[in-house]
């Protein structure tokens, strides 16, 4: 067991820091980059941290409701990020010194780090181990780490897919939307996706083999494209963006359809959320709309990391990355979720090993 970093050689450590809290939509001036010290070693006394160099970092559209303030009896509280302390999603990194019994330097492990160039993590349980290098690192920030996961957990656990059913997947070249829409594949279903750009609707027709895709910017009419790409109504629809698409996806379920009510991405930013006018349809239709948190199915990542890593060698499951480098990057990338700006997974590159 390693851990004698009081005498460890020091090293810079650049972070992302909140500057405010936020309320509407976030700008990269909510956040600045700060240079800081850090120790290349874990303290001496500590008995079970693990200090991480973070190669990749995940940009997740959660981590916006954590940048506002919340109120005591509010959905988060306790989960805002701190003015002024480093902003905390999960990440890819190496180990480089630990007192953790199942963790050594050099091994290489995503879960829960700072956005940041090393972390001291005090809970390391929060880290796995990463078990298929062969495969890209960057990937265990999507499709092998905790989007993948969403997207396994929502469509196989909560939408509980049949053989030939009708998916709807919004927000679908996106890191869960990408994933989603191809377990749905795999599953033997049909499956239109929409997304925000016309780049992105080509993307999921060639890349993800999706049947069909709209692009909702520019159709006027979500009634209409709806009723046009399944016209038969939707088995399954795989919410990523709530709102005006999930009240008229609503009007379109089928006989003992299923609403994963995964995000709610066109919500996040707005202090007045929007209602709901379609929810009576769901009775004659008997239609379970049932939302879910990824936290609760950590406890299946093991059996999953093997089924999406052999989908991926088999070419089941192709990945697209948006990677930007360095951590001056970050804030911008993390803002660029709520317009749409990236395409497929966001994530930023800090250091390749
Ligand atoms: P992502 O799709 O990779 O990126 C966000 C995308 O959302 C953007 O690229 C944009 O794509 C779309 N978007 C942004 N603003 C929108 C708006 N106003 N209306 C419609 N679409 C909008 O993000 P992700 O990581 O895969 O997350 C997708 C959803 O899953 C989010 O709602 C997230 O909160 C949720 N999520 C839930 C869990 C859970 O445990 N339940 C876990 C992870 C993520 P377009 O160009 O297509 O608009």
């Amino acid at each position: 067991m390693a851990g004698g970093g009081d005498d460890a050689a020091a090293a810079r450590n650049k972070m992302v820091v909140p500057k405010r809290h936020v309320t509407g939509f976030p700008t990269e001036e909510d956040m600045e980059v700060v240079v800081g010290t850090v120790r290349l070693g874990v303290p001496a006394g500590s008995t079970s941290a693990v200090l991480v160099k973070n190669l990749y970092l995940s940009c997740d559209p959660w981590m916006r409701g954590r940048m506002s303030r919340h109120d005591e009896g509010a959905t988060a509280p306790g989960l805002d990020f701190v003015i002024g302390e480093t902003m905390v999603n999960y990440g890819v990194g190496k180990v480089i010194d630990s007192t953790h019994a199942e963790l050594t330097a050099g091994d290489l492990v995503w879960g829960m780090s700072g956005w940041e160039e090393y972390t001291l993590v005090t809970q390391p349980e929060s880290l796995f181990k990463i078990n298929h290098t062969e495969l890209p690192l960057s990937y265990y920030t999507g499709v092998l780490g905790m989007a993948g996961l969403t997207a396994y957990a929502g469509f196989m656990e909560v939408g509980r897919p049949k053989r030939g059913d009708f998916v709807f997947v919004s927000a679908a070249s996106g890191a869960v939307g990408q994933v989603a829409g191809q377990l749905a594949k795999i599953a033997g279903c049909y499956v239109v996706g929409s997304a925000g750009s016309d780049e992105k609707v080509d993307l999921l027709k060639t890349k993800f083999g999706f049947n069909d895709a709209f692009n909702y910017k520019s159709e006027t009419n979500l009634t209409a494209v709806l009723k046009r790409c399944l016209p038969d109504g939707i088995d399954i629809y795989f919410d990523n963006v709530g709102g005006a698409t999930l009240d008229t996806a609503l009007l379109h379920m089928r006989q003992g359809g299923r609403v994963v009510v995964c995000g709610m991405i066109s919500q996040y930013n707005l202090e007045e959320p929007d209602g709901l006018r379609n929810m009576f349809y769901i009775i004659p239709k008997a239609v379970r709309v049932e939302g879910f948190n990824v936290g609760g199915y950590f406890h299946m990542y093991s059996r999953f990391e093997e089924e999406m890593a052999g989908y991926i060698k088999e070419e089941k499951v192709v990945v697209v990355e948006d990677v930007v480098e360095g951590i001056e990057s970050a804030p911008a990338a993390l803002i660029g979720l709520f317009s749409g700006r990236n395409v497929g997974k966001q994530l930023v590159a800090l250091a390749r090993e």
